[in-house]
């Protein structure tokens, strides 16, 4: 009994967990289903081996972890959880606490806290395997108490942003795995934008994997300085070593996706938060799925006309536009929590997740230090209309305006983009349309509308019932 921790799934993300664990000075024990993996583990952990007691059963992991024991679970989310959690629970002690780390649905962690006979906690972890070893941003939900019990090591483990630890609460139940999912949309929206982008340099400018690549290099340099902008000019940059191609022109244009992005869509939905960004990402992702059917309509109608004339638009502007549509989707994405914090009744932290993406997640990027300067100053405000953000808006919106019509005059999609600029119109717009809608609803369900003039409202039309 001389752990101060236990962790279950040896998987890519357990392992270099385990290992970032032990190598911060905590003595950690391990368990894995496959045994062979667990001797593996521990056979090719090095120095850090001594830290690291590997066990062949769930009885010998509990007995080799201090009491009160807290457990980390490592295993793919959902079934697994819970089956998992219910082969541990008998073998530990009422204050035993288990820290659920996978990807859960934020529903499924809320459950799991509700039913749960002793001590639980989901939180998110972010930054990939690479993270995992050496310093992920980490999202903390469910009782307070809970993380005050295993902060120091979340802490220690996690990445750092000028010394300060991206590791935070995030409130009670699911509530850092909900902010995690959202973090996955707007990675996914992150993501898209820059596929946009890529798209407009390939097929509308002509430009070559390798000049993307540079373009890429050169923005990292700038306002948009990014893990995700940063690996995108290696993946541009790369080579293919079987037929000397750019890596990027012989891979299949179909992107994978494991559910969080549209768990974040889900959850908008019901919330009614608008993040047309994110979900324009989403459902990009599915369309890019269906390569037969888009072969099909190409056939059918002909490639779209694509190539810009020269000048048509300028490597600033798409620098511009891409500033610009990178604000609106953390807006929306902000704002999506912020109502999430109403409704589920969770104060999350507004300037803090900010604050925790910093370093570590994949959406790490320089202008999320100002997002969290800006949420701290007022967290209620959406991010668009703070001073400093709505300074870059008024600057780069026309940017993000020629980008996307251009990109729909030339039949380049550039859905997240796009739906960026609507928000952005949207918000701006203080008489928008909707009185058409509600004379219509109006008119077939007699659902009455409010009047501007007197601001009576149920009022109706001189339709008949
Ligand atoms: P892997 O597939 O690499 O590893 C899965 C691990 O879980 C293995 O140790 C496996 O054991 C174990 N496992 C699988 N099924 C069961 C089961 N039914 N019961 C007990 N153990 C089981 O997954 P990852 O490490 O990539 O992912 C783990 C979690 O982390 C997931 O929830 C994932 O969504 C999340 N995550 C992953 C990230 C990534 O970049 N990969 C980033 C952030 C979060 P065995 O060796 O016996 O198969």
């Amino acid at each position: 009994m001389t752990s101060e921790i236990g962790l279950i799934g040896l998987g890519t993300m357990g392992a270099a967990l385990a290992l970032n664990i032990a190598e911060k000075g905590f003595d950690i024990a391990v368990w894995n289903r496959t045994t062979q993996v667990t001797r593996d583990f521990h056979a090719d952990a090095g120095d850090l081996a001594a830290k690291i007691t590997p066990t062949d059963s769930l009885g010998d992991l509990v007995a080799a972890i201090k009491q009160p024991r807290a457990i980390i679970l490592m295993v793919p989310a959902g079934e697994a959880v819970d089956a998992q959690i219910e082969a541990l629970r008998p073998l530990l002690g009422p204050d035993d606490l288990i820290i659920d780390a996978g990807n859960a649905n934020f529903h499924d962690t809320n459950r799991r806290a509700r039913e749960s006979t002793g001590p639980i906690m989901g939180i998110g972890v972010s930054g990939g395997e690479e993270g995992a070893r050496h310093g992920p941003s980490i999202m903390g939900g469910g009782k307070r108490e809970y993380w005050d019990r295993v902060s120091h090591i979340l802490m220690a483990i996690s990445a750092k942003y000028e010394g300060t630890p991206c590791a935070t609460w995030m409130g009670e139940e699911g509530a850092g795995h909900f902010v995690k999912a959202v973090h996955n949309g707007i990675e996914y929206a992150d993501m898209q934008m820059i596929a946009e982008v890529y798209g407009i340099l390939r097929d509308g400018m002509g430009y070559g994997a390798p000049a993307i690549a540079d373009v890429f290099d050169r923005w990292n340099n700038g306002p948009l300085r990014s893990y995700l902008v940063e690996i995108s000019g290696k993946v541009a940059g790369t080579t293919d070593a079987a037929t000397g191609k750019p890596l990027l022109d012989v891979i299949v244009d179909a992107a994978g996706q494991k559910g969080t992005g549209r768990w974040t869509v889900i959850e908008a939905q019901h919330l009614a938060a608008p993040i047309p960004a994110i979900e324009a990402a989403v459902v990009a992702r599915n369309l890019s799925s269906q390569r037969d059917a888009r072969a099909a309509g190409e056939a059918l109608f002909g490639p779209a006309p694509r190539a810009m004339a020269d000048g048509t638009l300028s490597i600033e502007a798409l620098e511009q536009a891409m500033i610009g549509g990178k604000i609106l989707c953390y807006a929306q994405g902000f704002a999506m929590i912020s109502a999430a914090s109403d409704a589920f009744g969770w104060a999350l932290p507004l300037p803090e997740i900010a604050q925790v993406w910093r370093e570590g997640c994949i959406i790490r990027s320089d202008m999320l230090n100002d997002m969290a300067s800006a949420l701290s100053d007022d967290p209620g405000r959406n991010l668009m209309f703070a001073p400093y953000f709505a300074e870059h808006l008024k600057n780069c919106h026309e940017a993000l305006r020629q980008v996307v019509a251009q990109a729909a005059l030339h039949g380049l999609p550039a859905p997240a983009l796009g739906s960026g600029l609507t928000y952005f119109d949207a918000m701006r717009t203080h008489r928008g349309t909707a009185n058409m809608i509600q004379g219509q609803r109006d008119y077939f369900g007699w659902h009455g509308f409010a009047r501007l003039d007197d601001g009576t409202t149920g009022q109706h039309g001189p339709w008949a019932q």
